[in-house]
């Protein structure tokens, strides 16, 4: 049974290769942050391991094992902390692993997270594998950016798609496989934006909420503060980016969600709105903006974010945020 909040076209597909037997050599699932690529990467490595008939069945010593992070066949590749790319060695080692049989399953498989990160070199790399690729091997990558994926590595992959779900399909998931109470699940599956990863996350980690609110309190707080003090925030914010940037771009994906609400109340569709725990404070101050100030606030935060992506200077990028943020309070 997949344990995902995914299309029924993508479960119907993967269905169709485990049973026929015709798994590909590689999968290329690609959908925005946080929707649930990594999870589908573990179900797949899964599936093609599972002992039983329903694959992936879950419960199977080898479901399990892979659900834990504790089977020798399965190999998860990332961007090493301290780097920005994939590198060349670290595609070597997966060469040198694939050119192995499997030691205790079906299949060895390689879970290549964020594939976009991959250097030149490492890409190239792979390409070769791909192919000629071993038998027995599975190359599984995820990435939110497929147009920075090299075309040739495409054209060898089988491509998953992975869109948003709704938010009834994160919730029914939240209450069968994570054990929610139905009210929960649905407050969860709401306030998530289709990011099933992190609405998942919140079922065992209460942080995320918190931070998550405290994110929503600053942006509240911040109206209401003088310059100096949304400038001092700036510096914070960008202080925080050093250490770490996902953090940061969540912070600017809830606020452009907070200015997305407020033009759903204002016209008169509150009921669509994300951000439930502030509905009474969003209500309130709804009225203080026009459409054209909150369709600017959500260009504001987007160029701030390409402008992160782009290297400039975090400081700088996020004081001109904060100098193109509608504010109400301007003294
Ligand atoms: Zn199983």
């Amino acid at each position: 049974m997949w344990n995902i909040a995914c299309s029924e076209r993508t479960l119907s597909l993967l269905d169709t290769n485990l049973k026929s037997g015709r798994v590909p050599h590689a999968y290329l699932i690609t959908g925005p942050q946080k929707v649930g690529k990594s999870t589908l990467a573990l179900n797949i490595a899964q599936a093609v391991n599972c002992t039983s008939i329903d694959r992936p069945c879950g419960s199977c010593t080898s479901c399990v094992k892979i659900a834990h992070g504790k089977h020798s066949d399965i190999s998860h590749v990332y961007v090493a902390k301290d780097k920005t790319e994939i590198s060349i060695e670290q595609i070597r080692d997966v060469q040198r692993a694939a050119s192995l049989k499997p030691f205790e399953g079906k299949f060895r498989v390689f879970i290549i997270g964020n594939a976009n990160q991959l250097s030149t070199e490492a890409a190239n790399r792979l390409l070769k594998t791909l192919e000629e690729p071993p038998d027995q091997v599975l190359f599984i990558l995820t990435t939110s950016k497929p147009d920075d994926i090299l075309q040739t590595i495409f054209s060898r992959c089988a491509l998953i798609e992975m869109e948003k779900p709704k938010a009834s399909s994160i919730a029914a998931l939240l209450e069968k496989s994570h054990s929610q109470e139905h009210g929960r699940a649905e407050y969860l599956a709401r306030i998530s934006r289709g990011a099933v990863g992190w609405a998942v996350d919140c079922c065992s980690n209460e942080r995320l909420l918190a931070r998550r609110e405290e994110t929503l309190r600053d942006l509240l707080r911040l109206e209401k503060e003088p310059w100096d003090e949304r400038f001092a925030f700036a510096a914070e914010l960008a202080a925080g980016y050093g250490k770490s940037k996902e953090e940061l771009y969540d912070t600017l994906s809830l606020w452009q969600s907070v200015w997305r609400d407020l033009i759903l109340i204002r016209s008169g569709e509150s009921e669509k709105i994300f951000n439930l725990d502030i509905e009474t404070e969003l209500k309130e101050s709804a009225a203080s903006y026009t459409d054209e100030s909150c369709v600017g606030a959500i260009k504001a935060l987007e160029e701030t974010w390409l402008r992160l992506e782009q290297n400039a200077n975090p400081r700088l990028a996020l004081e001109v945020l904060m100098l193109s943020l509608p504010w109400t309070h301007t003294s």
